[in-house]
Formats: structure tokens, sequence, C-alpha cells
């Protein structure tokens, strides 16, 4: 199993999981596909919190991925937390397997805007590689505008770029970097 792997934990209906794969594939340059996995996203509710625990769920996802080195991110529209945090927008193992990443704090209707597809898209395109970005070993970034700039809030998502740079870039992809030499 290699590669990247999708999978849907409840994801919103207003994402297309289909799509969000043929972006992750241009970015990464990596197989990317949408498999489905036994995932009891349940067991990770919080009923006091009403949220999801984020690190539960990676350790859900863990318990039931395929033996191989392929990366498997969790897609849900449901609200994440850790105990320290009144949320996240996803969580990750460094240089591992285990993604997740929610759509719920993504969505401009949660905060009284007009829902906008695009929006939505383009934010979980971000979450999605900075969380698969964790898994390949990379850490927060500041040096520049990177889609491995931490965000706080849905705003600071707008503001960074759905790319990686330059540094970050040759960190997960050392052997597609080339070094242009010349006169
Ligand atoms: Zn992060
Ligand atoms: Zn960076």
């Amino acid at each position: 199993l290699e590669g990247i792997h999708l999978v849907p934990l409840l994801p919103d209906r207003d994402l297309s999981l289909a799509r969000l794969a043929d972006s992750l594939r241009a970015s990464f340059r990596l197989p990317v596909s949408v498999d489905q996995l036994p995932v009891p996203v349940e067991e990770a509710y919080d009923a006091s919190r009403r949220q999801y625990h984020s690190g539960h769920l990676l350790m859900l996802i863990l318990r039931h991925a395929p033996a191989g080195n392929g990366k498997i991110l969790g897609v849900t529209s449901r609200d994440l937390f850790i105990p320290v945090l009144t949320h996240v927008f996803g969580q990750a193992q460094l240089n591992n397997r285990a993604a997740v990443f929610s759509s719920f704090r993504l969505r401009n209707d949660l905060y009284g805007l007009r829902h906008s597809h695009a929006l939505l898209r383009e934010r979980s395109l971000k979450e999605a590689m900075h969380e698969l970005g964790h898994t390949f070993g990379l850490r927060h970034c500041s040096g520049g505008p990177c889609v491995m700039n931490p965000s706080t809030y849905v705003e600071d998502i707008d503001l960074k770029p759905a790319e990686f740079c330059l540094t970050c870039h040759t960190t997960v992809f050392p052997s597609q970097t080339s070094i242009q030499t010349g006169p």
C-alpha cells in the first residue's frame, strides 16, 4: 500500500473526495486514491465536548490501515479537538502514516457567511496538503508563504498558498527538485 489514500470518515457531502484526490495527485506527484476503511469514527466522539478526539481518530485509522508505507488521510465533517485546544483543523503523525483533517470549520456558513463550494474546496486542499506534509516529516514553516504555515483561524488558511515553499518542497520531494545550473 503505497502513495496517498483518502479515507472518508463521515465526510462533508459538499466536498468531492475524487476532486480532492486529483488536486493532491498534481501537488504530490504520487498515486492518490479514495479508499473505504471500516474505521469506527463514533468511538472517537467525546459526548461532554460534542467533538471528536483527533488523536483517538488517528489511532483508529492506524489500527484499521492495511499494511504498507502509504499515507492514510482521514477526511471528516466532524469537529475535531485535542484536549488542550478548543478545536483543531486536523492532526497528523510526524513522519509516519496517519493524518486526518476536518472540513467542519472550513465552511463559510459556520461563520454566518454565504456557503462557497470554491472556498470549501480550496481550504480542504490546503489542510489536506498540510497534514500530509507532516506525515512526510515537515514541521510548521515560517520561512515565507507556505502551506506548512500554522493556522489558528480559517483566515490564516485563506492567507497561505496551496503550495510548499522551496525548502519544504525539497524535503518532501528530494528527487523531484532539480537545481538549475548553467551560464
Ligand atoms: Zn500543522
Ligand atoms: Zn515551507
